[in-house]
């Protein structure tokens, strides 16, 4: 039995690291370089006219996806709110699974939790509105309709994290005249190819790869 035993320091010891990359250029010519993303700092633009910006701490970080890591299969959003805000209010559907994530963020301890946000999974007769009062996370699989979501009473600074599982974000819209239509959102980032330009999520970044 004993030369079955896990011996984790003999694991690390073996694999050392032998090449240490510290500089952009060395990142830029490094194998798994395009594995290892910086996040840039972003400012919430998505703000309805009228409303007020200083819901949310800023900057915030945001993982946008495939467009930042290629190959990656999920985006993430990392925003702490300190006021009430209506933030979504349309219902809405994805096509793979969502998970919201609701923590305390005075940091360091997470479940030093005072806010009151209401949340609705389903659409109709069989809509189900939860009050998350406790450090809590939710499942959204996919085409369950969700949403509204409302922080209604922020005592304390909220950790919200949207993790969605798809390349970019985006969700599946109900149009007025009985249509569905698929919007995507990458974020205030400038093109990849063009600098110039900003992002119109066209999705075309998506195709790269992460190996040379
Ligand atoms: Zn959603």
């Amino acid at each position: 039995m004993e030369e079955n035993k896990f011996d984790l320091r003999k694991l690390q010891e073996a694999d050392m690291p032998k090449k240490y990359i510290t500089t952009k250029e060395e990142k830029n010519n490094a194998k798994f370089g395009k594995l290892v993303f910086e996040f840039p700092q972003e400012r919430n633009e998505v703000v309805a006219e009228g409303d007020p910006e200083d819901f949310v701490v800023k900057p915030q970080a945001y993982f946008r996806g495939a467009s930042q890591i290629p190959g990656a299969e999920f985006n993430q959003s990392y925003q702490i709110f300190v006021k009430p805000f209506f933030l979504d209010r349309v219902q809405h559907r994805h096509v793979k699974d969502e998970y919201l994530v609701f923590l305390g963020a005075s940091f360091p301890n997470v479940f030093d939790f005072d806010a009151r946000i209401e949340f609705t999974i389903g659409k109709g007769e069989e809509a189900e509105t939860y009050t998350i009062t406790q450090p809590t996370i939710i499942r959204i699989p996919a085409g369950v309709y969700h949403c509204p979501l409302n922080f209604k009473e922020v005592n304390k600074p909220v950790l919200f994290l949207a993790t969605l599982f798809t390349p970019m974000f985006g969700g599946v819209y109900d149009m007025p005249d009985g249509t569905t239509r698929e919007m995507y959102y990458n974020g205030p980032v400038p093109c990849k190819y063009n600098a110039e330009k900003k992002c119109d999520s066209c999705g075309k970044c998506l195709q790269e790869s992460w190996e040379k």
